[in-house]
């Protein structure tokens, strides 16, 4: 029996895989096809990243933000080189296995794995397999809300009029696209130091937005900016932002979800990459310890406590109210809020972005928004944050 088997080689699987190899645990990792390159651009905060993953910086930019006018928001924005990031991971020693994890059966002493390549045992199983959470279940109550985003990468001096080198724009809600209806922006970032990403991005909408509008809206935004659209590849955005966390009687003991699976994905913004970077050697550490205390089922409860604290679960659900009144907006409304939520002192902006375990900071944040926001938006907010219907849609795709 192995000490830890990691389903699913995303940033999430490969980040806690390699922290409990380095620690000294016998790791291995399963993925359907674990020599897919990382296809998504990543992107964080810079002072969000763990120190070993500085390395795998790829481009970066100072960030700013426009809702109607424009706001320097003090923090560098990075996008990562998958191919270094993953590189380092997989010089831990961890033993890869090609294959889709699909049964674990929790036992005594451990839990055994059934996948196509065979059937291994293991003291615990991390379910690190993204947003389907494929191995515990992914419960979806209702229609997910989704983030969607379609983009293309230009040279930076083409993106000049829309991101000056050395800035990162992390939101554009101008409607430079020209049409009307469900609000999206544009995000545009260094992805190395002469290229640019630019995507049409729709933050969250239940169900997510349609790609062919973003395209479209792309196209006519970069048109409006005299940025001719390149020929290549272009980048398709979605996921879901609003998994709900395991119910109780699907957490299994010694399978515990890890990642987007977890769900670590952050409901108001859709980022989920450098938490799962941050928490991995934490996450390590306490199954070490636990495995050498009391066995199996001491690491799984570790594990999750580890990423679910019972600050980090208060945080969650505020951000999670935080995304219903969003979700409810007037959509010409949304481009003002933003502009008085980027407008918020640093430390709130912050807190509210990246703090996740900082409840009365997160609450802080929340408490400011509110004093600074005219009276229709504290309406918005209150009313969104407790009205439990599905927004209707009236926006046709
Ligand atoms: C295009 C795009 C851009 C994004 N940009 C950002 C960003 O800038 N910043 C950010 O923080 N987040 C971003 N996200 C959101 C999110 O962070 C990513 O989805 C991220 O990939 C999640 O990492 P993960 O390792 O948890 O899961 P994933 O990357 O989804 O990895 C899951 C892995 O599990 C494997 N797998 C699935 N089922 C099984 C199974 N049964 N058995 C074995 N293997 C299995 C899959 O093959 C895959 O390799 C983006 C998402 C997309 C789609």
């Amino acid at each position: 029996m192995i000490d830890v088997l990691v389903a699913g080689g995303g940033p999430a699987g490969w980040a806690v895989a390699a922290a409990c190899a380095r620690l000294g645990l016998d790791t291995e990792l399963a993925d359907l096809a674990p020599d897919r390159p990382w296809r998504a651009t990543y992107g964080s905060w810079r002072a969000e990243l763990p120190a070993d993953a500085h390395a795998a910086v790829a481009g970066s930019g100072s960030g700013a933000a426009i809702g109607t006018m424009e706001h320097r928001l003090g923090w560098d924005y990075v996008v990562l080189d998958n191919a270094v990031l993953r590189d380092r991971f997989a010089a831990a020693p961890v033993k890869v296995l090609k294959g889709r994890v699909r049964a674990a059966r929790p036992e005594s002493k451990g839990v055994t794995v059934d996948f196509d390549g065979g059937q291994r045992r293991a003291a615990i199983l991390l379910d690190a397999t993204g947003a389907p959470r494929s191995v515990l279940g992914a419960s979806p109550r209702r229609t997910a809300a989704e983030q969607t985003a379609v983009g293309v990468v230009v040279d930076a001096d083409a993106a000049r009029n829309l991101v000056t080198p050395g800035s990162a724009l992390f939101m554009d809600w101008r409607p430079h696209h020209s049409e009307t209806g469900w609000p999206t922006f544009l995000y545009a970032v260094p992805v190395t130091s002469g290229r640019v990403l630019l995507e049409e991005t729709s933050l969250a909408r239940r169900p997510g937005f349609g790609l062919g509008v973003l395209r479209r809206r792309l196209h006519a935004r970069l048109a409006h900016h005299g940025i001719t659209v390149p020929s290549g590849d272009e980048e398709r955005v979605r996921f879901p932002v609003d998994r709900p966390l395991p119910a109780p009687g699907d957490w299994r003991g010694p399978v515990v979800p890890f990642g987007a699976a977890s769900p670590l994905v952050h409901p108001a913004t859709g980022y989920s990459v450098a938490t799962s970077l941050q928490l991995a050697p934490r996450v390590a550490t306490a199954v070490r310890d636990a495995l050498q205390r009391g066995g199996s089922a001491a690491a799984g409860i570790a594990a999750w406590q580890t990423v679910w604290s019972p600050a980090a679960l208060a945080v969650h659900t505020l951000r999670r109210r935080s995304l219903e009144s969003l979700l409810r907006f007037p959509p010409r409304l949304v481009p003002e809020f933003f502009d008085v939520f980027f407008a918020l002192p640093e430390r709130h902006r912050w807190t509210y972005l990246t703090g996740r375990e900082d409840v009365a900071g997160s609450a802080a944040a929340m408490g400011a928004l509110f004093a600074a926001s005219p009276w229709w938006l504290r309406k918005r907010l209150v009313l969104g944050a407790l009205d439990p219907r599905t927004p209707p849609q009236s926006v046709t795709q």
